[in-house]
């Protein structure tokens, strides 16, 4: 019996049309562009550019390999389902909101096998932990899957790399080249129908995204020849000079599905077993694609979208400063890495957790707002990746399901880690007055604001130490400095 295959916009993959048992000669594949989509968030234009051009490859290469495709554009999915006459059958998508629309129109659900876990596995996980953390779930899917493993040590002795890894960038440091993609035919009608819609993030120069499986790879190739080999020294380094470092900038593709996590595993792997990457490096990357990826997915979809939309445990209510939409700020490392983002819509992990979110976090920001400023400017961001970074990982919202303590840092971190610091008007040891450093004053002001919750007893009790060495002084001008920060923001002057 003929049916519909609904492939979503983040489900590009030909494993996903086996998957689905597609029989070309009898089979409709169903894509959708949802226009409406841009009218819920101002979404950077280079992500829209993106998603429909990829959809609009994968389509034609379908065609091409003798599938029938019904490719609708600017339609609603719940209309097209209902008209389809076939049942109609998808990969399970990961977003919540899509998984109950879909459900409720009817459609029947294929496991996904990019997952290495399945959900009832992690669910009895989750159940049989009183505090679930990524170290044990990593660690079980290495067990599980053998990968760098050695019976059942890890190779090399040790689980992680740190020692090695996470340095600051030498003095002479250089950014590698990055691969360039020249924009097709296909792509260039989508920018033009992208640069008329109004209200949305960003721009559309130098769009030079994968937006195919063949271009996907070839990202992939580039990185572990080019990069791997220090990406773990450097994962955590960030520059001025240098927005990407070493990192794969391989989320988007992997998100759209173009390339699978195995692939970019095996890839790694085969770097470590001939002798191009190190251990602390392949198992660093392993660490972010096996590790937190899968963590971040599996969390996201066992809490349920009420729990994690509800979540603020910090009681944070600022509303989140006018320069995250513009950059406009005397911050050095805001200001770079904020104009980057909304260039770009990308910026590498520490710079995501420990300059963007950090400083929201320190401010008291809404959790949701500050959430919703990373949905809309990253190319790689979806509810089942973004929340549960930014609720539970960079803002500590969730009471700590996601991590062991808040990712809470001052100035000092920022300036050992980076060269912002260099040739900023703030000063980042110095907590009060017109000279200190904004991320220093809130860093201590949220210790003083968290002194009376469990946060100063368990999870940032050796942070709480350095607190006591502050007197009643030291703690007046700590006050002072944060009003005077808010009415520096509020005047866009900071
Ligand atoms: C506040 C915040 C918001 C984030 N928002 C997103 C988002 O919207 N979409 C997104 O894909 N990632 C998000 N991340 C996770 C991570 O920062 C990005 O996946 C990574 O920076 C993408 O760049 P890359 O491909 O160069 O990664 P690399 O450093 O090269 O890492 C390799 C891959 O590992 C995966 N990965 C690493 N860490 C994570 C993680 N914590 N969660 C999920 N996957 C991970 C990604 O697929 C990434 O491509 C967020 C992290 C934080 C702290």
């Amino acid at each position: 019996m003929a049916k519909t295959v609904l492939i979503l916009g983040d489900q590009l993959s030909r494993d996903y049309i086996s998957a689905l048992g597609t029989d070309s000669s009898l089979d409709t594949v169903l894509m959708i562009e949802d226009w409406s989509l841009v009218e819920r968030k101002p979404y950077h234009r280079k992500k829209i550019a993106l998603v429909w051009s990829a959809m609009r490859h994968f389509r034609d290469q379908l065609r091409e390999a003798g599938y029938t495709v019904d490719y609708r554009i600017n339609a609603s999915i719940v209309d097209c389902i209902e008209q389809s006459s076939e049942p109609v059958v998808c990969i399970e998508p990961r977003e919540h909101g899509i998984h109950t629309i879909l459900l409720n129109s009817g459609v029947n659900f294929v496991t996904d096998p990019y997952w290495y876990t399945s959900k009832g596995d992690f669910s009895n996980w989750m159940n049989s932990r009183t505090q679930p953390r990524l170290e044990q779930y990593y660690r079980m899917v290495r067990l599980q899957t053998g990968y760098l493993m050695d019976g059942d040590k890890p190779v090399g002795g040790v689980w992680n790399f740190d020692k090695e890894n996470r340095k600051p960038f030498p003095k002479n440091h250089q950014a590698i080249l990055q691969p360039y993609f020249v924009p097709d035919k296909i792509t260039e009608d989508v920018m033009a129908i992208v640069a008329q819609i109004p209200n949305l993030t960003g721009d559309l120069k130098n769009f030079s995204e994968p937006v195919t499986r063949d271009a996907a790879l070839e990202r992939l190739a580039w990185f572990v020849e080019e990069a791997l080999p220090d990406f773990g020294r450097y994962e955590d380094a960030m520059s001025a000079h240098d927005m990407y470092g070493f990192h794969s900038i391989l989320s988007p593709a992997l998100n759209l599905s173009l390339i699978s996590p195995a692939e970019c595993i095996d890839a790694a792997l085969k770097a470590y077993v001939t002798n191009a990457a190190p251990l602390a490096s392949v198992e660093a990357f392993l660490r972010q694609i096996l590790g937190w990826r899968e963590y971040m997915y599996h969390l996201y979809d066992w809490l349920g979208s009420a729990a994690w939309d509800e979540h603020n445990a910090l009681h944070a209510t600022e509303p989140l400063p006018d320069f995250y939409w513009t950059g406009e700020t005397q911050m050095r490392c805001l200001r770079t890495t904020i104009t980057d983002t909304l260039r770009t819509g990308y910026a590498h992990h520490i710079i995501r957790l420990m300059v963007q979110g950090n400083f929201a976090l320190l401010l008291g920001v809404k959790p949701a707002e500050i959430r919703d400023w990373f949905w809309a400017t990253f190319l790689d961001a979806y509810d089942w990746v973004v929340t549960p970074n930014v609720i539970g990982m960079s803002q500590a919202a969730d009471n700590g399901l996601t991590a062991s303590k808040p990712y809470a840092a001052s100035g000092a971190y920022i300036n050992r880690m980076s060269n912002y610091c260099k040739g900023c008007q703030y000063e980042p040891k110095v907590f009060a007055g017109a000279e200190a450093c904004p991320f220093t004053t809130l860093y201590w002001d949220f210790l003083i604001r968290h002194e009376n919750t469990s946060l100063a007893t368990t999870r940032l009790s050796t942070n709480y130490l350095a607190l006591r060495g502050k007197t009643q002084e030291d703690r007046d001008a700590i006050a002072a400095r944060r009003e005077q920060l808010k009415h520096l923001m509020a005047s866009h002057q900071l």
